[in-house]
């Protein structure tokens, strides 16, 4: 399989696609796109028959086999599904769970850091030692994180030969759950730093390095936010898992997923375009709907960031939807590059009466604010005695409004663990969440991670000195790593 970006001009012609490893390394197209497979593999309908009864790292890999066969064969595939998914805790990696007639729950946290990134990262984390192994090649991991990604992408790279990782955050404005899980791995390529600033200025940081070319070139950076193909496609194995244990193909289902950045959501519709029968995507967002409001009328128009109590999902602009966009524009890249310039420049833009058509047939929206999401988490307790987590119950709320057809199942996604939110689940419902047993003293262990100020030239310097001392260069201590170290 070759790849495209989604604004790549029509007539560029073949000669520009890109290969599965050089899209796994560059994440994102130069020309600012995102990556797209040159064409839709198509799984027929005795093909998904094929998948049920697969366990789950072996379905995984067929899933994904027809999107990396070029780069990576089969039984090194296999191989590594079968190593990324040994480190979830649950036998089914997966589990689904009913809530009720028709309505499912789909355990997505079983991984190392109990939210379902940890389904693409630890795949990725493999990926990238693989192929890079083969080349001779290091790679410095380098991201900003609002809470789940940091951890997962710690996870995923922890103890890798080909790579070192360094992961900003805002100081004081994480929850000590997810800050505690990427400052207590004991990992001599993992670096933490906190940034005395918002998550905002992480993020400028960081694209301050990627647009250093010279910086960029010479440390080798990489990157593992969800704008890289292959964690999106990871995650479409998960849809296929659900639905053929419900009964596809020969019974359609629909999702409900807690949306943010549209990576989940967009998996769901690779798998649909592989030949799942999905009814309906439903998009649940919390009050920063940008999404919900372009289902709605079709316009895509950018407002402020609202906090809320599943941070996860606060965000305005949705990085993958631009792959969406693609498709609705008859996969024509110059049309893309015109639309978001238009939201660069004027914040947003409207999408014609039949490509919205077109995105509703298989997508829906529906927005839910803190009240209905803690009333919820409150309702599903009352009924279940479950907990869930309030980026799992937006999902959850937003399927209860918006369906009620008793021939298609309702999947809901659960994309973390309850223990992950403690507070607003307390709030909820009067109990505490636990975490898992191999989380459990969490609280208790000691932390690693560096100061700096909301300063480029400290922060390069850190990286710079943290990836020396990886490739064996100044070494650690020679390299004199800005910033303190607290214990
Ligand atoms: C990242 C995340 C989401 C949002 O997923 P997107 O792919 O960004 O739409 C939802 N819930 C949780 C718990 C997350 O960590």
């Amino acid at each position: 399989m070759r790849y495209l970006s989604t604004r790549q001009a029509r007539d560029a012609g073949g000669h520009r696609a890109a290969s599965f490893e050089d899209i796994l390394i560059a994440g994102l197209a130069r020309d600012g796109g995102l990556f797209v497979p040159e064409r839709w593999p198509r799984l027929s309908a005795e093909g998904i028959q094929e998948l049920a009864g697969l366990d789950y790292p072996a379905l995984a890999a067929r899933v994904l086999e027809p999107f990396v066969a070029d780069d990576i064969e089969r039984a090194a595939l296999e191989g590594m599904a079968r190593e990324a998914y040994a480190q979830f805790d649950h036998a089914a990696v997966a589990p689904l769970v009913q809530l009720g007639p028709n309505r499912w729950l789909l355990e997505l946290f079983h991984g190392p850091t109990l939210a379902f990134k940890d389904f693409a990262l630890q795949l990725l984390g493999r990926f990238f030692d693989h192929v890079l192994a083969r080349r001779g090649e290091r790679l410095t991991i380098v991201g900003a994180t609002s809470g789940d990604t940091g951890s997962a992408a710690i996870e995923a790279c922890r103890d890798r030969d080909s790579l070192s990782i360094v992961i900003l955050h805002p100081k004081g404005r994480i929850s000590e759950v997810q800050r505690r899980q990427m400052t207590t791995v004991r990992a001599a390529n993992v670096h933490n730093l906190a940034i005395d600033g918002t998550f905002d200025d992480c993020q400028a940081l960081v694209k301050a390095m990627f647009n250093d070319l010279a910086f960029r070139d010479e440390l080798k950076l990489g990157a593992v936010n969800s704008i890289n193909w292959a964690r999106v496609v990871a995650q479409s194995a998960y849809y296929v898992y659900a639905a053929v244990a419900l009964g596809a193909p020969a019974r359609a289902v629909a999702f409900a997923v807690p949306t943010g950045n549209f990576g989940d959501v967009y998996a769901g519709y690779v798998a649909s375009r592989l030949g799942l029968p999905i009814k309906r995507l439903l998009v649940a967002t919390n009050p920063n709907d940008i999404l919900a409001r372009f289902l709605a009328s079709g316009e895509y128009r950018k407002d402020t960031v609202r906090s809320s109590l599943s941070p996860s999902m606060d965000i305005q602009v949705a990085s993958n939807f631009e792959r969406l966009i693609f498709e609705l524009c008859g996969r024509d890249g110059a049309a893309v590059g015109a639309l978001m310039g238009r939201l660069q420049a004027e914040g947003g833009f409207a999408l014609a009466a039949e490509q919205l058509a077109e995105a509703r047939a298989l997508f829906a929206g529906h927005r839910v604010d803190d009240e209905q999401t803690l009333a919820t988490i409150a309702a599903l307790h009352r009924a279940t005695g479950r907990l869930i987590d309030p980026h799992t119950a937006t999902g959850v709320a937003a399927a209860a409004a918006c369906w009620d057809d008793p021939a298609v199942p309702m999947i809901c996604l659960a994309t973390a663990h309850p223990a992950k939110f403690p507070d607003a689940v307390e709030r909820a419902t009067g109990v505490r969440p636990t975490l898992p047993p191999r989380l459990a003293d969490l609280m208790a262990r000691e932390e690693h991670f560096s100061v700096l100020p909301n300063e480029l030239g400290a922060v390069q310097a850190f990286v710079c000195a943290r990836a020396a001392a990886a490739s064996g260069g100044t070494g650690q201590r020679a390299g004199q790593p800005a910033g303190k170290r607290v214990a």
